[in-house]
């Protein structure tokens, strides 16, 4: 059930390797996270930055971050092994359009091995800056968290973002973050990228405004949206985590609107292999061994 808009495009046929976007590609096709990006713009309040960017990945795994160098050398040796593989992704730790790597590594992958899909997650502050490189690049699959779509309720989720190398805070920091991701969706959508939203289901924040969520995605042109469960920590330390009948529940309303992709893991800013067994979990000697 894709979105009008993607009906009979190249890159609807492009997505038929993403495990992540086809569900028939998952046990077939492989991914994998490159994690060059540590920085954040922005500061989400469930978010602990010691670890992952939680929009993403499992929270509570740090993932160690490479150079664009080493990613590319680490690429070259999974390959070697795993050549199922079909999509390089670039999830994290941090917000990956925050680091000038993300792109110096894309580039680097881009040269080397030209056929593979190339993915990117985030949380949309710096997107309108950045389409142009997107487009370059060829991106195919680009995931935009987006957990409200109202300022006030963006208000209290987000405690700060860093925009132009100054800090806002409330009701302006929720605004521009509002605006910014709104002016970016529509622009990557424009450029014929298949856009995902990740929405972090968050009780008593944002769980009535999913729909609301959802609906306005769905005018936009956004292909899929994938409502994760949020995990207290941080400043949201004190509320609860979704129950599992209540995020089915908002999948169900918000399918009506936007498909609904169930099968994400949440995986790890450095995970690769096929979705379901994750191999960047493996022994540390042999990770040395991946890389070397
Ligand atoms: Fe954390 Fe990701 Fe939010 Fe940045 S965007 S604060 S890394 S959850
Ligand atoms: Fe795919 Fe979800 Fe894993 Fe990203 S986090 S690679 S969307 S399964």
């Amino acid at each position: 059930s894709a979105c009008p808009e993607y009906e009979g495009s190249d890159v609807l046929r492009k997505i038929a390797d993403h495990p992540c976007y086809d569900p028939k590609a998952q046990h077939k096709y492989g991914r994998i996270h490159l994690p060059v990006a540590p920085a954040c713009n922005i500061q989400c309040r469930f978010c602990v930055r010691e670890y992952d960017c939680v929009n993403e990945s499992r929270p509570g795994v740090t993932s160690e971050v490479l150079t664009p160098q080493e990613a590319v050398s680490k690429l070259r040796n999974v390959l070697s092994e795993h050549p199922y593989i079909k999509v390089v992704g670039i999830a994290g730790p941090g917000d990956p359009l925050a680091n000038d790597e993300t792109f110096e590594t894309l580039e680097l992958v881009k040269k080397e091995f030209p056929d593979l899909l190339l993915c990117m997650s985030t949380n949309g502050l710096a997107l309108p800056d950045r389409v142009d490189d997107l487009v370059r690049l060829d991106i195919s699959t680009l995931t935009v968290t987006v957990n409200a779509v109202d300022p006030k309720i963006m208000e209290k989720i987000y405690s700060h973002i860093v925009h132009e190398g100054k800090i806002y805070k409330g009701p302006e920091a929720a605004k521009i973050l509002h605006r910014r991701q709104m002016e970016g969706i529509r622009a990557a959508v424009d450029a014929g990228i298949v856009v995902k939203i990740n929405t972090v289901l968050i009780p008593t924040i944002n769980d009535d405004h999913v729909v609301d969520i959802a609906r306005r995605m769905s005018e936009m042109g956004v292909y899929i949206m994938n409502i994760i469960p949020m995990i207290p920590q941080g400043e949201f330390s004190s509320l609860r985590a979704p129950t599992t009948e209540e995020r089915a529940k908002a999948q169900k309303a918000c399918e009506e609107f936007v498909s609904q992709m169930k099968h994400c893991r949440q995986c790890r800013a450095d995970a690769y292999g096929l979705l379901g067994k994750d191999l960047s979990q493996v022994s540390e000697e042999r990770r040395r061994l991946i890389r070397l």
